[in-house]
């Protein structure tokens, strides 16, 4: 075991986790800190995966104060307003220090050009063709590079557990080198969680498998409080190619906003008859339930899926703006001037998570957290563009902060919950226990069995006894993970990682459970079908959920639910303001 010691460190290398580390540098030369990552720094997570682009209220036409209440209805109000204010401010600013970074974003006589993305007045969404993620996560790393001095980067490491001190304070972390086997204990002022979220939770998902709740489990453990658990948002258009590595990919909305069509099995355009102003450009919440019912109501296709129509795209304009989606439809074999794609629902993007202030700081004392492992900035649904603006917004201003939080604490803290020793001891205990089973059972198994429990029970739709019983059958996975066997040793071993996975896993699933149970309404990506309306008069409220510290057990959860602060704007100031408004983003309670 190796121990390091620095000012700050930072778990994620997406694009959260690289801008809260270009934020920190900047705020001083003598900051010192490690940036932890269980993938390839920049290469990793999901920011490298945004297609569809970032948004930004650049044009004369547009304002911050549109992108905010943009966000704000389509959260369906139970956003932090704080948050989205700050996002909206500063998303415009970050698209030019982005550029003076290296970013080439499209441009169109002279101006940055930007797509229609659904659920937005205005065309926002600034894009680098549809490969908007590999521009900016290369392009930021880049910058950091020049940095080295000043940063240790561990590429391939995950961070296993959080060091408290004796009041409750974080002060380090415990990392396990992947391709080692071997552990550092990293001793710090501060620490920033930037991993990413939990969406993989589900059978068909889009996002890469690494992104495992880590940094939500750590938090948890810690006793950070959540909101909003409940709002997991499906990505209305995932490919539908069982047996491939494909099933669940994303195709980009964008598509969609130059005049790609959802067909049922029928031929019908069902979009015209469920939000007949938006049709296909309208929320991803509308459009994910809307497929859904086609496909239960019998009017899917043959692998449960419903049709999206490019036939009548430009076929220059797709392969121009959609080089990638052109390449991806290609590789099915399919011509998407002649043939239809076949998409479905795929889970996409964690909307609750962790819970902060505008500096990014937690429940917890020396603990920030930023980027998908935060929550409150996207409400009850995420506006495409709103997540990789989230990551850079906030991961740039959280780094300063806790990199100011970093200098302004004076000393490393020493005296710890338990002996340093002693946590390691108990972690290599851990590690090295399913090899000792002689027998038991595997955990990519139980990984399926809770991605199968997650999308039947708790997934799209969802009520009060499905949700018992997968919390139910979630206990008995935790029951049977420490039963589980792997062979080998601790170096580069994908069983041993997978086990780690669905330990953290199991605690994210319970804490969407428990809140989608509280949530007694229709909302945003949370749909239940026992209380199919939305409840504004009981619930325009953030359900908060955490354990206290010293709590082993889940079934001991607390919770509070807390009605939204309407700093910026409420319901009845937007009814008021309806001439800006499309028709059916007016409330409906
Ligand atoms: C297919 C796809 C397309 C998308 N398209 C768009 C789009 O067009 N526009 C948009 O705004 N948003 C889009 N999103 C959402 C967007 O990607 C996210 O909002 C954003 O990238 C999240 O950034 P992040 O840094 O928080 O997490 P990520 O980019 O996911 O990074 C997480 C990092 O944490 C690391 N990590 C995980 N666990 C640990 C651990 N235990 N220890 C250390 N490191 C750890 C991972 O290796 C990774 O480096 C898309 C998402 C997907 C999946």
């Amino acid at each position: 075991m190796e121990t390091l010691k620095t000012n700050m460190v930072i778990l994620g290398g997406g694009a959260a986790g690289l801008c809260a580390a270009l934020g920190a540098v900047q705020v001083s030369s003598s900051i010192r800190l490690i940036l932890v990552s269980k993938g390839l720094i920049g290469k990793s997570g999901s920011s490298r995966m945004v297609q569809g682009g970032f948004n930004a209220a650049l044009k004369g036409d547009d304002s911050w104060k549109l992108h905010l209440e943009d966000t704000l209805i389509s959260g369906e109000f139970i956003n932090r307003q704080d948050l989205v204010s700050t996002l909206a401010k500063e998303a415009p600013r970050c698209i030019e220090q982005l550029e003076n970074w290296g970013c080439f974003f499209d441009r169109k006589e002279g101006n940055i050009h930007s797509k229609t993305f659904g659920g937005q007045t205005k065309s926002r969404t600034v894009h680098r063709k549809d490969f908007t993620g590999i521009e900016v996560t290369s392009k930021l790393f880049d910058q950091l590079l020049a940095f080295e001095e000043q940063v240790l980067f561990l590429q391939e490491c995950r961070a296993l557990q959080l060091l408290q001190n004796e009041s409750g304070a974080v002060a380090g972390v415990i990392v396990f080198d992947i391709r080692k086997g071997t552990l550092y204990l990293i001793q710090a002022k501060v620490v920033v969680l930037a991993t990413g979220g939990a969406a993989t939770l589900f059978s068909v998902k889009a996002p890469p498998m690494e992104k495992s709740g880590d940094g939500m489990a750590l938090a948890y453990r810690a006793g950070a409080q959540f909101v909003d658990m409940e709002m997991v948002q499906f990505h209305p258009t995932g490919l539908v190619v069982p047996g491939t590595l494909l099933n669940g990919s994303v195709v980009e909305e964008g598509l969609r906003g130059i005049g790609g069509k959802l067909l049922n099995s029928q031929g019908e355009r069902f979009m015209e008859r469920v939000s007949p102003n938006h049709k296909e450009c309208a929320n991803r919440d509308v459009l994910t339930r809307a497929i859904y019912r086609e496909v239960k109501e019998g009017r899917g296709t043959e692998n449960g899926g419903v049709w999206l129509d490019l036939r009548e795209l430009k076929e220059d304009v797709i392969k121009d703006e959609f080089p990638n989606m052109w390449k991806r439809i290609s590789l099915l074999g399919k011509d998407p001037k002649s043939d239809l794609l076949e998409v479905f629902p795929t889970a996409h993007y964690m909307m609750g998570g962790i819970r902060i202030n505008p500096y990014g700081q937690t429940s917890i004392s020396g603990l920030f957290s930023v980027g998908e492992d935060a929550g409150g900035v996207h409400g009850a649904n995420r506006l495409g563009g709103n997540g990789i603006a989230d990551s850079v917004v906030f991961g740039l201003r959280v780094g300063q902060n806790a990199a100011i939080a970093a200098i302004n604490e004076s000393e490393l803290q020493r005296n710890f919950q338990l002996s340093l020793e002693k946590q390691c001891n108990q972690l290599k205990k851990k590690l090295q226990s399913p090899f000792l089973n002689e027998k038991g059972v595997n955990p990519f198994y139980l990984r399926k069995k809770l991605e199968e429990t997650m999308s039947q029970l708790a997934g799209i739709c969802r009520n009060e006894q499905g949700m018992i019983s997968a919390l139910h059958f979630i206990e008995k996975l935790k029951e049977w993970h420490p039963r589980t066997y792997i062979n080998g040793n601790l170096s580069y071993n994908l069983a041993l990682q997978e086990w780690l996975n669905v330990e953290n896993l199991l605690i994210v699933a319970s804490l969407i459970i428990h809140s989608a149970l509280l949530r007694r309404e229709s909302r945003g990506a949370h749909w239940r079908e026992d209380y199919p309306e939305k409840n504004d008069r009981d619930w325009l409220s953030n359900i908060v959920i955490f354990k206290e510290r010293d709590q082993e057990e889940d079934h001991q959860l607390k919770t509070k639910i807390e009605p939204v602060s309407f700093t910026m704007m409420s319901p009845e100031t937007v009814n008021s303001r309806k001439s800006i408004l499309p028709p059916e983003t007016k409330l409906r309670s």
